[in-house]
């Protein structure tokens, strides 16, 4: 079978982006045009088909590949990890900046998951940095592990309950994408994703809540903490906040112009 047949086939099943990452993976994207004369192999035929099934079936495009791309770069992700979101990478991108500019040096990753903030900043910060990543999911340890491996950064890994595992100690800069989804919506394609890294509680605040209260005694005045927050938690957490003893100084947005990353640092008073 050519591949450009079984791309008039099946190429409508396929969100164009999905559709593209998939083609690419085993054959180039143009490969599958007009003009085409590449053939599949019988083992092409099943994988492709089997892939077709899943894919139907619901589930997610990185977990039947086993991979995403994340910021430019490959990463492994299995059902054990969330798979890495576009709006994440602004989060990231002005991390990259705020370290840069800052000159910071320490940096924690919390709630790492398959740890693509921690490797990303690593690897894309001109500067050495001490690196930590913590997960209370050692089955999310081990892919984030096997991927700061493949990138060759080189990362402490933690398991801890937030912070339970890094008592007395301080970082430059903490950045967290934790779980904030409502229970109530986790629902559609979130349902191949790990509950254990989605689900915020009723109100999709339980771990923001716990992260403001517990961020404070692992910062420095001059520090950061970087949280990303749910497209619709901004009027929510910026009371939290407040509350907890932070000066709001900053905010990613993402593509649809929600603001999903909220820059906090101590408040002033509490820095004297
Ligand atoms: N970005 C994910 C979503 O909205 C949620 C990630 C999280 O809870 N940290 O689907």
């Amino acid at each position: 079978m050519k591949l450009k047949d079984w791309c008039d086939l099946n190429r409508k099943f396929f969100t164009e982006s999905d559709f593209r990452y998939l083609i690419n993976t085993n054959f180039s994207f143009e490969s599958c045009f007009e003009t085409s004369t590449v053939f599949l192999s019988d083992e092409n035929v099943v994988f492709l088909n089997r892939v077709l099934d899943r894919y139907r079936n619901g589930e997610p495009l990185a977990y039947i590949l086993g991979k995403e791309e994340f910021y430019g770069l490959e990463f492994k992700v299995n059902p054990d990890v969330l798979i890495p979101r576009k709006e994440t990478e602004l989060i990231v991108e002005y991390c990259i900046d705020l370290i840069q500019s800052r000159k910071f040096v320490k940096v924690l990753d919390l709630c790492c998951g398959s740890a693509v903030i921690a490797i990303t900043v690593k690897k894309m910060t001109a500067m050495a940095l001490n690196l930590t990543a913590a997960d209370i999911s050692e089955k999310a340890l081990a892919v984030a592990s096997e991927n700061s491996q493949k990138h060759n950064q080189n990362i402490r890994f933690v398991a801890s309950d937030l912070y339970s595992a890094l008592e007395g100690e301080k970082f430059d800069l903490i950045i967290s994408n934790p779980p904030y989804v409502k229970t109530g919506q986790i629902e559609g394609s979130l349902k191949f994703e790990p509950i254990i890294a989605l689900d915020g509680g009723f109100d999709g605040l339980f771990f923001i809540r716990r992260i403001l209260a517990e961020s404070l005694i692992f910062l420095n005045p001059s520090s950061c903490l970087v949280i990303e927050i749910g497209y619709d938690q901004r009027l929510e957490v910026i009371e939290l906040a407040s509350k907890y003893g932070y000066d709001i100084i900053g905010w990613v947005k993402d593509y649809s112009q929600h603001f999903r990353g909220i820059v906090l640092r101590l408040k002033e008073t509490k820095n004297q």
